[in-house]
């Protein structure tokens, strides 16, 4: 899309992620005049693969009878991060989490229900047709009958000062042909999404051994935002954590979108079989495995985990229904019967049955 011929509005937004698409939907309902920005050719960033929010107190779960304490969350936050969190954001959050269920179910959301991961709270509002549905469905055509201006493949690359200090608007770059344009704003809003796609940052900012990560995401988060904002000033500060996503299997032969919807990788990732690290320990409790950032944390504690998987157990899995995310077992056995992928070994059978290890990485 081209430049807008238009040069001046109360607010900009940059990002079409669920951050942004609310944001700039939120200040057109209040009678502004919005200007929404999308650096890729597709709207939506990662929300679109969001299944699910969380919140307390909403009218869904109040239906199902699920009561869970703000003030207990808010506890367990504080204790978990050790008092990193920051408990006044958190208390706002909190307290406007039954809020935003009602307000996207005014704009046209549709919930499936509320659920818990693993052993946690039911606190996953889990929405029918995925975050692309909240957002191309429902907040997109909304924000758009109200007058947003969206356009795609058009990126913020500078916030603009007056000379009070105060941001007085941004410079914008047409991504199919290389022109810029600068454009006044009464406020900006950066909703550019996190840095997991920017190795530097990563590297840099966390702790993490990135060559163990598969970043699985738009492949958009770049750190645009942070970067902007801290070349005019902002202050440095609560980077360094990356939510670490259960085990996944790194196959050299396909790209990393492919990896979360992969048979083989839902049966030896995503399932409690058993987990050995190089010197054939047990280190976890693999039950963890439900609550995927756990299992993530978990597995990065060892240098190599393998996953032990054994026909019996996709038998059982397809007998009993037991596998707690669908497993089929055609997919399995089309890499099942391909030995040379580098990261599955083939074992000699143990008790008569043959098994694979599988090395999960993470
Ligand atoms: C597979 C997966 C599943 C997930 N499931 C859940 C879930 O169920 N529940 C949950 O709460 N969270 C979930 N998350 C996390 C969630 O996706 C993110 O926290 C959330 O999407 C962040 O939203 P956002 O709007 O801040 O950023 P994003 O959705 O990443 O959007 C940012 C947008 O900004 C654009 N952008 C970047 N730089 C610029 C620039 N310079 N100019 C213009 N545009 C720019 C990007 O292209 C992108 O479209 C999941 C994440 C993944 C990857």
């Amino acid at each position: 899309m081209s430049i807008s011929q238009k040069n001046q509005y109360d607010v900009v937004v940059a990002g079409t992620g669920a951050a942004g698409t609310s944001a700039a939907l939120e200040a057109a309902q209040h009678g502004a005049s919005v200007l929404l920005l999308e650096k890729g050719r597709h709207t939506g960033g990662s929300s679109n693969y969001t299944e699910g929010l969380f919140a307390v107190d909403s009218y869904l779960q109040k239906e199902q009878g699920i009561k869970v304490s703000a003030t207990d969350v808010l506890r367990e936050e504080v204790d978990y991060s050790k008092y990193r969190a920051d408990s006044r954001i958190w208390r706002k959050y909190l307290d406007d989490s039954a809020n935003t269920v009602q307000w996207l179910k005014d704009q046209g959301v549709k919930y499936e229900g509320v659920q818990a991961m693993g052993a946690g709270e039911a606190t996953w509002h889990i929405y029918e047709g995925m975050g692309q549905g909240v957002l191309h469905d429902a907040l997109q055509p909304q924000a758009k009958k109200l007058g947003v201006e969206l356009l795609s493949s058009t990126t913020v690359t500078e916030l603009l000062k007056n000379d009070d200090g105060a941001i007085s608007g941004l410079t914008i770059k047409d991504e199919a042909t290389g022109n810029t344009a600068d454009v006044k704003a009464g406020a900006v809003v950066l909703a550019t999404g996190g840095y997991l796609n920017n190795p530097e940052m990563m590297k840099s900012l966390t702790h993490y051994d990135t060559s163990r990560l598969i970043p699985v995401s738009s492949g958009k988060g770049t750190g645009d935002g942070l970067r902007l904002a801290w070349k005019i000033g902002a202050k440095k500060y609560g980077t360094g954590m990356a939510m670490l996503f259960g085990g996944y299997l790194k196959d050299p032969d396909e790209p990393s979108f492919k990896y979360m919807a992969s048979q083989m990788e839902t049966a030896a990732g995503q399932q409690p079989l058993l987990w050995l690290n190089e010197h054939g320990e047990r280190f976890v409790d693999e039950a963890v495995v439900y609550n995927f950032s756990y299992a993530g944390n978990a597995l990065y504690t060892q240098n190599k985990v393998f996953s032990i998987l054994i026909r019996a157990s996709l038998i059982r899995w397809l007998r009993t229904a037991t596998s707690w995310a669908w497993v089929s077992m055609s997919g399995v056995a089309k890499r099942w019967s391909s030995s040379r992928r580098s990261w599955m070994m083939l074992l000699q059978p143990i008790n008569r049955l043959s098994s694979r290890l599988i090395q999960l990485m993470i």
